[in-house]
């Protein structure tokens, strides 16, 4: 296991046109977003419209 915290915890948002940086500290390393508000729900919406135009 590695240690909690530090820079292997370091991530760049996933989010399209966002660059931020952020700490992951969820529990199993799975975040994604600097922001799950902001940019997860912005990206679960173009998501959405994406597969809808299909
Ligand atoms: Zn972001």
């Amino acid at each position: 296991m590695i240690a909690e915290g530090g820079a292997d915890r370091m991530r760049v948002c996933d989010a399209e046109g966002c660059q931020n940086a952020f700490v992951d500290l969820s529990r199993n390393g799975s975040r994604r977003f600097c922001s799950s508000r902001a940019c997860g729900n912005r990206t679960h919406a173009a998501a959405y419209r994406a597969r809808r135009r299909e």
